[in-house]
């Protein structure tokens, strides 16, 4: 029997064994110098001024939320396909959640649904506060027209680009907040780079940065120069508002600093592992969702979409391959109809679309060490499961 593969998982070499063992020796394990420095790397990677990391991307789309002032009652809107978090964020504030619908082409939000509503809470008073699409599987969502709709509607945006980091859209990377207010990476280890746990959220605006900084870390700062009181003394740290300890440590920094120097390599072996998927299971009433053309997917998902017609036997396939010690995942189970969101009051039905998409789709392994000889055993046992769906 072939050994498990799973659907993801982290690539750790010897430079990241290295840069770990190193800060273990050092003066530093908590926030110190190397987080600064992953930061700087991040912020010359994805082109933007100002990168906050912190202990994951949950806790960074909790901050983004609190920095952009997201208060009590208010509305967050966001997609039902995505991990929990990106909703969560929300609630941990207190706000409330709505989903706009996506579309079931690409899993990403669908824009013209978004209008559509946007003209519709309108007139009810309830237009939402901050919006947050989700980069689903690394590729971007319409940023151009999400951002020309937040200045029609008056809206924040946060991208969550959990999956996204070394994508680009159009001419932008993913991270430049060219489109957007924040934009918010994880380094969880099934994502394209790890730092264990953690997270970042970029930004181009000094207000954003410095609420974030905050917000990491108590709400205390030790910049005498933006003291609000009048202590000067040396030893004198002052909180100003009510943050969390949501540091990364030094640890997970200099992972993150090895990891992001092969960042490029691990999107492109990503991207012809794709491509062979792509070409290997054409015809076999089913598609590998492909990006458009103008934007480049960090391909942290490889998306298999059944046809409607065999969608029914979806869990069978992911049995099957079960069986046969292939990982497959289901990104994702439609956030609204988790038993804490149907608590609030959504239910099956209301967002067709999702719904329809969370049925018909599963995530093949990829990786950038999965090898070759893994891929021709992945893509011949679902060639076979495929061929005998088929005949019956
Ligand atoms: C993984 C993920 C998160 C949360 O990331 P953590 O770093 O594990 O907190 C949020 N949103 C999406 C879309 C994700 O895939």
């Amino acid at each position: 029997m072939r050994k498990y593969i799973p659907y993801g998982k982290q690539k750790i070499g010897i430079s990241e064994i290295w840069e770990v063992l190193k800060t273990l020796k050092s003066e530093w394990l908590t926030q110190g110098p190397l987080v600064r420095r992953f930061e700087k790397k991040v912020e010359k990677k994805v082109e933007c001024r100002h990168a906050v990391a912190v202990n994951s991307a949950t806790s960074a789309l909790h901050i983004s939320c609190l920095s952009l002032g997201l208060r009590e009652k208010e509305w967050v809107w966001t997609v039902p396909i995505s991990f929990v978090a990106s909703a969560n964020c929300a609630k941990y504030c207190n706000a409330k959640v709505d989903f706009v619908d996506i579309d079931i082409n690409t899993g990403l939000i669908d824009t013209k649904k978004l209008e559509k509503k946007l003209i519709q809470a309108k007139k009810e008073r309830k237009l939402p506060k901050i919006v947050i699409p989700v980069h689903l599987t690394g590729a971007s969502c319409d940023m151009k027209e999400i951002n020309r709709l937040s200045k029609v509607y008056d809206f924040k945006i946060i991208e969550d680009a959990s999956h996204a980091i070394g994508g680009k859209y159009k001419e932008t990377k993913i991270g430049s907040c060219e489109y957007s207010d924040i934009t918010v990476f994880s380094f969880h280890p099934v994502k394209i780079i790890t730092t264990g746990e953690g997270g970042v959220a970029t930004t181009n605006n000094t207000e954003i940065n410095k609420k974030l900084k905050l917000l990491r870390s108590h709400g205390i700062s030790k910049d005498k120069g933006e003291f609000i009181g009048q202590c000067r003394e040396e030893w004198y740290y002052e909180q100003q508002l009510l943050g969390y300890n949501y540091r990364m440590t030094d640890i997970a920094a200099s992972l993150g600093i090895a990891q992001i120097n092969k960042l490029d390599g691990f999107v492109m072996k990503r991207r012809r592992i794709k491509d062979k998927y792509i070409q290997e299971l054409r015809g076999l009433k089913c598609k590998v969702i492909q990006d458009s053309d103008q934007n480049k997917s960090s391909v942290h998902l490889v998306t298999l979409m059944l046809d409607d017609k065999i969608k029914h036997y979806r869990d069978q396939i992911v049995k099957n391959l079960r069986d046969m010690n292939i990982g497959t995942q289901v990104h994702y189970y439609p956030i609204h109809l988790q038993p804490y969101y149907r608590n609030l009051g959504y239910k099956e039905g209301d967002f067709k679309e999702a719904e329809n998409y969370a049925k018909r789709v599963l995530s093949l392994p990829v990786y950038p060490h999965l090898k070759k000889s893994q891929q021709r055993y992945i893509i011949k046992t679902l060639q076979g499961i495929l061929r005998k769906i088929q005949e019956e």
